[in-house]
C-alpha cells in the first residue's frame, strides 16, 4: 500500500448541488489521512493530478446478493459451493471495478464466505452481510413450488441458497442468533411475498408480528438492526411498527406510511433497476414463469414510490438487487433514480445514506479524514450527467479500495 496524495480533487459526494472547491487529499494506511490547500508530497508518495477530473467517495450498493450466480435461485440454491464461491468472487470483483468499494449482500453470503475472500487473489469490494435471510415455511426463501415435498433440513447449508427457513419464534430466534454468532453484521427478515420465489403472492404477509418483534429484538440485543423484503404498503407499515429500521424494495408504499417510516428514523432501500431487467432479460435467462407473471404486480409502481419517499423525507440508499446475468446493469439504478429525483440526492444514496444505513457513517460515503480510502476519478461530472456512473465502469479514470489501486487509467477521454 503507497501513501497517495490526490492533488486538486473536486470532491462531489452528494452533500452539494456543485463539485467542492479544489483540495489536495492525502491517503495512507488505507485511510484519508488529511485534506488541505496544498499538501507536501513525501519522498515515498505517488502523486495524482485530479485537476481534469473529479473525485468521489468509492460507492455504495446496499442491496445485491454477492453468491446468486443463477437468476433462478431454486437452481443456484443447487449449485456446489466451490461453484459459487469462484463465481461470487468474480461478480463482486466486477461491482468493485464499477466503482462499488462496499457492497451489502441481504441474503446468502456467509461470514466464513467474507473469511474465504479475504484471500481472494484479485480486489473486492469492502462486504457487509446478513448470512442467511429468515423465511418462513412457503416464504420468499422457500423455493420449493406447491408439488414439492422434499425437506428443507441443511438447506441453509449450502452457500448457494438465500436463506433459512424457520416458524415461531423460538425458531426465528435460534435462525437469528446463528447468522450473528456466525458473523451477520444484520439480520434480514423476508416480511412480504416476493418475485424470485414460487408459492407466495406479492401481497402475502411473511411471518407473524410476535416472531417479526422477536427477530427484531434478537438484532437490537447485539447492537445491530433488522431489514425486511418489503413491497405492500401493509407489509411496510407492519414492519415499522415492529421494529425493522432497512426497508428494502417498497414499491407500493403510501404516503402515510411513508411519513411513518420517515418518523420512525428508518432508511428506504429501492432497487428498481432489478423489475426492468427481470421483465427484459429475466425469461431468456431461466426466470420461471411463475415469477414472470409478478414482476409488474412491483415494476409498475416503482418510480412513483421514489417520488413518495422523497416528499415523505424517508432516505433511501442505494440498491440493485440483480441476480445472475443481470447483474452487469448494477449501476443502472442511479439513471432510473435521475429520472424522478434530483441528481445529488440519487449520489448521496450511495455515500452518505448508504454509510448511515450500513452504521459505517464516516468510515464509507465520505471523504473526510479517518474514512477508509476509498476513491474514484470519474472522467466528467455526474452532476450534469449521472450516466458517467453507468456501465461497467468505463467513466471511472482510477479506483482506489482502502489505499490500494485497482484501476489507474487517466485519459480524459
Ligand atoms: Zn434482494
Amino acid at each position: 500500500m503507497t501513501d497517495i496524495l490526490i492533488k486538486a480533487a473536486r470532491i462531489i459526494d452528494g452533500s452539494t448541488d456543485r463539485a467542492q472547491d479544489a483540495v489536495d487529499i492525502r491517503l495512507a494506511d488505507g485511510l484519508v489521512q488529511e485534506l488541505g490547500p496544498t499538501l507536501a508530497p513525501g519522498a515515498e508518495t505517488m502523486v495524482i493530478d485530479a485537476a481534469d477530473h473529479v473525485v468521489m467517495p468509492g460507492l455504495v450498493d446496499a442491496h445485491v446478493h454477492v453468491n446468486a450466480l443463477e437468476v433462478n435461485l431454486k437452481v443456484n440454491g443447487q449449485l456446489p459451493d466451490p461453484i459459487v464461491t469462484i463465481g461470487a468472487m468474480n461478480m463482486m470483483h466486477r461491482m468493485l471495478m464499477r466503482g462499488f468499494t462496499t457492497v451489502r449482500d441481504l441474503g446468502g453470503a456467509t461470514g466464513a464466505f467474507r473469511q474465504a475472500m479475504d484471500a481472494a487473489p484479485i480486489p473486492l469490494p469492502r462486504l457487509n452481510i446478513c448470512g442467511k435471510a429468515l423465511s418462513q415455511t412457503g416464504g420468499h426463501t422457500d423455493q420449493r413450488g406447491p408439488l414439492d415435498r422434499s425437506p428443507t433440513d441443511g438447506y441453509q447449508d449450502r452457500l448457494g441458497t438465500m436463506g433459512v427457513i424457520c416458524d415461531g419464534v423460538g425458531e426465528v430466534r435460534q435462525a437469528a442468533r446463528e447468522q450473528f454468532r456466525t458473523g451477520a453484521d444484520f439480520l434480514k427478515i423476508m416480511a412480504n411475498g416476493g418475485v424470485s420465489s414460487p408459492s407466495d403472492p406479492i401481497h402475502f404477509l411473511g411471518f407473524s408480528r410476535e416472531e417479526l418483534l422477536a427477530m427484531v429484538e434478537e438484532a437490537n440485543n447485539v447492537g445491530s438492526y433488522a431489514a425486511a423484503h418489503l413491497y405492500t404498503d401493509d407489509a411496510i407499515r407492519r414492519a415499522v411498527e415492529c421494529g425493522v429500521r432497512s426497508l428494502e424494495h417498497c414499491n407500493l408504499i403510501t404516503a402515510e406510511t411513508a411519513r411513518l417510516a420517515a418518523a420512525a428514523g428508518c432508511i428506504a432501500c429501492p432497487t428498481l433497476i432489478t423489475y426492468e431487467k427481470l421483465m427484459s432479460e429475466g425469461p431468456s435467462l431461466g426466470l420461471p414463469q411463475a415469477s414472470i407473471a409478478k414482476v409488474d404486480d412491483v415494476r409498475l409502481k416503482g418510480l412513483e414510490s421514489l417520488s413518495i419517499m422523497q416528499e415523505a423525507g424517508l432516505p433511501m440508499a442505494y440498491g440493485s438487487d440483480l441476480l445472475g446475468g443481470m447483474q452487469p446493469h448494477q449501476s443502472g439504478e442511479f439513471e432510473i433514480r435521475a429520472q424522478v429525483l434530483p441528481i445529488p440526492t440519487v449520489i448521496s444514496s450511495a455515500t452518505h445514506v448508504a454509510a448511515q444505513l450500513l452504521n459505517m457513517e464516516g468510515a464509507i460515503g465520505t471523504l473526510a479524514p479517518g474514512a477508509f480510502a476509498d476513491v474514484l476519478l470519474v472522467r466528467r461530472d455526474p452532476l450534469d450527467d449521472v450516466s458517467i456512473l453507468s456501465g461497467q465502469g468505463e467513466g471511472l479514470a482510477a479506483i482506489v479500495k482502502a489505499g490500494n489501486i485497482v484501476k489507474m487509467d487517466m485519459r480524459t477521454q
